[in-house]
């Protein structure tokens, strides 16, 4: 028999996010068994929902939703991006350098297929959201992970940056707000960023997805709105914002120095050709999200939902013996550390694993984030505080007698 097998452009892409321990934990549902679900950052399951205009004006636009678009969307939905990213004061910007997706991550794989040769490096942070990493190597980059300190409110760390450039390095990867961490970086630390990018020619890529979803009062500043004299590519969408991930609707802003990138540029808009467009009704609705009152801005205030959540979690995390956990400043992740001598850990997606076979709670191993050592994980706390806190008492008493063979 004729046996087919994956191309070999996937064997070294890492994406353990699903993997074993989902499978198994899908395979548990299967059977019945209720699975406490901390693994994904998707909020309509958790009774998060869209504004209702957003759902209205995209009935509304079904009809002269039917045909495609021009392959970088309706004129409409960039504008309304394009004034966003200048009220972000992201400069240089024409409509001609806004593209929409079917999410920020149909992008993030264009522009790393667009941009590298087989070799090339590009630094990526760990922990990172790790479609970043797998699209990279996709597209035959190396890709080289720079640390951030969790010491430091999980900040990237400058000297382990700048350390890692060399001659073949391309890009910096940044994600602020932070998935997995929940960490905004500040204005002066994006400043040194621009310096290193400045000081080695190199691409500026950062994932803002977030940025509508800061808690306590905390500011976000666009990177590309310090570097004008770089080329810079900024991500986002309403996926997180609107609570409609499920529409697959993002963007990616070229702006700063595009001589230097004129070339790639021509490479993005042939991937952009070649998928047609995005999804024609989301782009819809992307004025209606970002040009008036709409929003969820309500779930991230003093008393929001997300808010009153990220502090139960933050807390309770904190009680566990053997585990601690930085206060997540934006977005509904934390990214708690665990003592792995305490328990023995060496193998992390084991720990994932043993818990939900245990206790029926699912997360998300820290490896699977890239993240450098097998001593820490993800939770996802979009679920409401009686979940949050059934889980956390679950992880409590797993961890009461819990060593790794
Ligand atoms: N970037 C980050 C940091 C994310 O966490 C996610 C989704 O979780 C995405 C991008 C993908 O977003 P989209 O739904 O727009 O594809």
């Amino acid at each position: 028999m004729r046996e087919f097998k994956k191309s070999s452009k996937l064997d070294n892409v890492l994406y353990d996010v699903r993997g074993p321990v989902v499978e198994e934990a899908d395979r548990m549902i299967a059977r019945g068994i209720e699975v406490l679900k901390l693994n994904i950052g998707n909020p309509a399951p958790f009774g998060f929902h869209a504004p209702e205009e957003v759902i209205s004006d995209m009935a509304d636009n079904l009809r002269e939703s039917e045909g495609y678009s021009n392959s970088k969307g309706v004129w409409a939905a960039r504008k309304a991006i394009m004034q966003y990213a200048q009220n972000l004061n992201i400069p240089n910007l024409s409509m001609d350098d806004i593209y929409t997706g079917n999410g920020a991550s149909e992008l993030i794989n264009l522009a790393m297929s667009a941009l590298l040769d087989d070799g090339d490096e590009i630094l990526i942070p760990a922990p990172d959201y790790p479609l970043w990493t797998a699209c990279a190597t996709l597209a035959g980059g190396k890709v080289v992970h720079y640390i951030c300190d969790e010491q430091s409110e999980w900040n990237p760390d400058l000297d382990d940056m700048e350390k890692k450039i060399n001659d073949r390095t391309k890009a910096i990867v940044i994600i602020n707000p932070n998935n997995p961490t929940g960490a905004v970086y500040p204005r002066d630390l994006l400043e040194r960023i621009v310096e290193i990018a400045r000081r080695h020619q190199l691409i500026i890529f950062s994932d803002e997805i977030y940025d509508r979803l800061l808690m306590d009062g905390y500011q976000h500043t666009s990177i590309a709105s310090l570097a004008p004299d770089l080329f810079c590519v900024t991500f986002s969408g309403l996926s997180k914002s609107h609570m409609i991930a499920g529409f697959r609707i993002g963007w990616m802003v070229l702006s700063g120095n595009k001589d230097m990138a004129r070339d790639y540029i021509e490479g993005i808009k042939m991937l952009s050709s070649m998928r047609l467009c995005s999804n024609v009704p989301a782009q819809s609705i992307v004025q209606t999200a970002l040009g008036g009152t709409q929003s969820v801005k309500g779930y991230v205030n003093e008393t929001g939902r997300v808010t009153r959540q990220r502090d139960f979690i933050y807390k309770r995390i904190n009680e566990i013996p053997g585990l601690s956990v930085v206060k997540p400043k934006a977005a509904f992740y934390c990214f708690p550390k665990i003592d792995v001598e305490k328990f023995n850990i060496h193998d992390d997606m084991q720990f994932a694993y043993d818990l939900l076979k245990k206790e029926h709670v699912l997360l998300v191993q820290g490896t699977g984030f890239n993240w450098i050592a097998p001593d820490h994980f993800r939770i996802v706390y979009l679920p409401r505080r009686s979940v949050l806190g059934e889980a956390c008492d679950k992880i409590e008493d797993f961890l009461s007698t819990y060593q790794q063979v």
